[in-house]
């Protein structure tokens, strides 16, 4: 099973730091390589007030979903044990006759029912594939609280002609984000040809174990997806990895992935802290981003800005009296 309409996904290289080189991490610590679609060499964050281009080596952007270039696909083609196609299983009736089984099916259905789950954040994401003239190492993100609430827009690029146009908004119904995605195609002023659109629910969240007994949860259904952006791309391929480890190696695997974990209930209080922002506070956070030491500092250092942000992001949240981070 996979995506039936193709997206494309970012993997910044914002979250794993001090490491960067992504890719480069996971053939030399797991063998694991697959080609990305492009290299993302400019990254362009937009608000009402203004533009913040950034240039450097900010990460990939990578395909998902049934196509040969799509990261799963590409994975796939390299595994040598078989792979049963289009069809849902249970991890209730693996229990029985597997001595480990690891949960990978993207949502947290398995976490709560085994009791493990903290806190869930609902979303929406809209989203329309678009031909046009794009530059294939470039991606947009659109921060307008008019219409993106508290969650934001993007334009990531497949190819020179091809992109995907998608609206991220936490806490929406299928008809506000209908009349969300009409004020976005309208105040971008985007005059573009749509050749397909999507909708997709989707709940990220925390969860307080991610093994219990035999069973392993790992990317989404570990809790690895953030609630911060919505991403969990590389979170997923590495929990992945780790638990393969785990079992292997008879590690520990809640151990292998706790500073994963640790990121991700990190950026749960960004999240936390964005949601309460209006469009002067998105406009302020921008106007700090864009000032041209800071924003050097985000993209294009070694440094865990999300480590180093997150006591002051935790003091803020507990001043408003909506602290959900440990
Ligand atoms: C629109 C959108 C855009 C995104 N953009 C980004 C991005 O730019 N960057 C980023 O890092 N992340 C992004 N993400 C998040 C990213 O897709 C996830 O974090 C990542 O896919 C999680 O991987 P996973 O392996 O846990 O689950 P998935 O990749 O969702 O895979 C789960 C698979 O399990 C299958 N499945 C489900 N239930 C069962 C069952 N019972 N039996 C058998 N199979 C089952 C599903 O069909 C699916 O193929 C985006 C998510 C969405 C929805």
């Amino acid at each position: 099973m996979g995506y039936v309409v193709p997206r494309v996904e970012i993997l910044l290289e914002l979250f794993q730091r001090p490491q960067r080189r992504q890719l480069q991490h996971l053939f030399e610590h797991f063998g694991i390589r697959f080609k990305p679609l492009a290299r993302v060499r400019r990254f362009v964050m937009s608000s009402l007030q203004q533009t913040v281009p950034i240039s450097g080596e900010l990460g990939y952007l990578v395909e998902r979903s049934q196509s040969r270039d799509a990261v799963e696909v590409q994975l796939a083609e390299k595994l040598q044990s078989k792979i049963t196609f289009d069809t849902m299983v249970d991890y209730r009736e693996l229990v029985n006759k597997y001595d480990y089984v690891v949960v990978a099916e993207g949502n947290l259905m398995t976490a709560r029912n085994l009791n493990v789950l903290a806190c869930t954040m609902a979303a929406r994401v809209k989203g329309a594939i678009i031909l046009g003239r794009f530059d294939p190492e470039s991606a947009m993100i659109y921060f307008n609280t008019g219409y993106a609430r508290q969650g934001f827009g993007s334009l990531k690029p497949f190819s020179r002609e091809r992109a995907l146009l998608a609206l991220n908004i936490p806490g929406v119904n299928h008809t506000e984000l209908d009349s969300c995605w009409a004020r976005f195609m309208e105040q971008e002023n985007f005059r573009l040809e749509i050749i397909e659109t999507f909708e997709i629910p989707y709940a990220t969240g925390l969860t307080c174990r991610q093994q219990v007994g035999q069973i392993l949860l790992t990317g989404s259904s570990g809790g690895l997806t953030d609630s911060f952006l919505g991403l969990g791309l590389m979170e997923g391929i590495l929990s992945g990895a780790l638990a393969g480890k785990a079992i292997a190696e008879g590690l520990n695997y809640e151990q292998l992935i706790g500073p994963l974990m640790m990121q991700v209930r990190r950026r749960f209080a960004f999240r936390k802290a964005i949601n309460t922002l209006d469009n002067t506070g998105m406009v302020r956070l921008l106007k700090f981003i864009a000032l041209p030491g800071v924003k050097q500092v985000i993209y294009n250092t070694n440094i865990d800005i999300i480590n180093l942000l997150y006591p002051f992001v935790k003091k803020y949240n507990k001043k408003i009296n909506r602290s959900y981070d440990r």
